[in-house]
């Protein structure tokens, strides 16, 4: 065995459909989540002889937009690309894509890291094409078919390919995990991956550091590469890739070369499988659409585009610890959804006419397990806290605050269960503290108040 270190070497392709209303090339329904199968079809995305594209314009622009935001530089000539297969899913037996000018490259985003603070991950490329149909493989009876379903076929799809700048399955997730929030930003597609808008293809291969090669750490890339495909969640993501560096590293170590070749994740077995040797580009025989003219883009159009991007998650958090005085750790977790940082800035423009500071509002939206931003308006919300300081300021003394600890102390699984979302425990404790209260008379929604406040510290 030959002593040697190695070092991962990873790149991402990841697949993001779009969520425009119609189709990449034909004006059926793109939203086939769900539906009845083969009933978003026409002759174009059938593949039917002589049905002619025409492609999307929002589309074109989504995708542009989520260049933008990858600090992409914006092509200003494109055109789509035959993309040469056979496969089942694919009836006109080739998917229309682009090869050599998609509509953004040289990208980057940064990403932070337990390793490291700052790291930037380069983005190769972003281009648009249109999905497959969706095979289906019924299991669990007799029935030994596969079938199809067309709906999916010609839904708008973007891929965004980085270079191989990843180190590991945590910096893939991570970046993965920013990427997914940006887009959701955008709001060009949900990047839900259970429903299959956002499918995930690492690619692995180690490069071997010797002694010598170690204090050069040429920048040379293995002459292997093993690509693992369509994954739908970031925890298969890092389980297949941290198997992978394993099953590679026992190659190289007994001095073998890993073959180069896709394989797919069996996350009931929890390893990855061979699937086939990987095709080179030029197998698919690119050559230009001719049913479609080629995209001009001018920097107006680039420019307008632009003005679309909403602020995005991280100068949001840098914002939020700057201007409300919060923690990063507070104002990251608050950005890490749009809707939830919108909900959160409205409770501040109300906070501020009753000196409720935005810090308050953050801590109560991030500690308190009661909080649903779906039953409570931000001034509701805001409404709630006052009523909460003025009754507590007001009324509850010292020493019934005290009686209604000593409550929670004595019943520590009520407590518990409280705190585990079993809201209903709360009549059980205001029971238990009108018994301490012995015959004192205070007004129950007072009692629930001062609980919930003490049971949520
Ligand atoms: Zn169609």
């Amino acid at each position: 065995m030959k002593n040697i270190n190695h070092k991962p070497i990873i790149g991402l392709e990841i697949h993001v459909e779009l969520n425009t209303k119609t189709k990449m090339f034909c004006r059926c329904p793109a939203k086939y989540f769900g539906e009845e199968p083969n009933t978003y079809t026409c002759p174009v995305c059938l593949g039917l002889p002589g049905a002619l594209p025409y492609p999307n314009k929002t589309a074109n622009e989504y995708c542009v937009m989520i260049a933008l935001a990858l600090q992409c530089k914006i092509t200003d000539f494109s055109y789509f690309e035959r993309k040469n297969y056979f496969y089942p899913d694919l009836p006109k037996g080739y998917q229309i894509s682009q090869y050599i000018n998609p509509f953004g490259i040289d990208g980057y985003l940064n990403i932070k890291s337990s390793a490291q603070d700052s790291k930037r991950i380069r983005i190769r490329r972003v281009h648009m094409e249109e999905d497959t149909a969706k095979l289906i493989h019924p299991s669990g009876n007799q029935d030994e078919h596969s079938y199809i379903d067309f709906n999916r076929s010609g839904v708008p799809l973007v891929e965004i390919v980085t270079e191989p700048d990843i180190a590991s399955a945590e910096e893939a997730k991570i970046f993965l995990t920013k990427l997914q929030r940006i887009i959701r930003y955008l709001g060009v597609s949900d990047a839900d991956m259970e429903k299959g808008n956002m499918r995930l293809e690492p690619n692995i291969s180690l490069r071997e550091l010797t002694t010598e090669n170690i204090k050069l750490d040429t920048e040379k890339l293995p002459n292997y590469k093993v690509e693992v495909k369509n994954i739908n969640s970031f925890r298969f993501v890092e389980k297949a890739i941290n198997y992978e560096i394993e099953r590679q590293m026992k190659i190289l170590e007994k001095g073998e070369i890993p073959v180069q070749e896709t394989r797919g994740w069996d996350d009931i077995k929890n390893k990855t499988v061979s699937q086939r040797i990987k095709e080179e580009a030029h197998d698919y025989r690119y050559f230009p659409e001719p049913d479609i003219p080629p995209i001009k883009i001018d920097k107006t159009y680039v420019e307008k585009i632009k003005e679309k991007i909403p602020e995005l998650p991280d100068e949001k958090i840098q914002r939020f610890a700057k201007e409300y005085l919060l923690s990063f750790y507070d104002s990251e977790i608050l950005a890490r959804e749009k809707q939830t940082a919108d909900y959160f800035e409205e409770g501040v423009i109300i906070g501020l006419k009753e000196s409720i500071t935005p810090k308050q509002i953050a801590n109560r939206m991030i500690n308190d397990k009661t909080f649903n931003p779906e039953t409570t308006l931000p001034a509701q919300l805001i409404e709630e806290m006052l009523l909460l300081k003025k009754d507590i300021l007001e009324v509850i003394t010292d020493e019934d605050k005290k009686k209604i600890e000593t409550v929670i102390k004595e019943n520590p699984q009520a407590a518990e269960a409280y705190g585990n979302g079993k809201m209903q425990v709360i009549g059980f404790l205001i029971g238990a503290v009108n018994k301490k209260l012995q015959g004192k008379k205070i007004n129950p929604q007072l009692i629930k108040n001062t609980l919930e406040m003490l049971l949520k510290k």
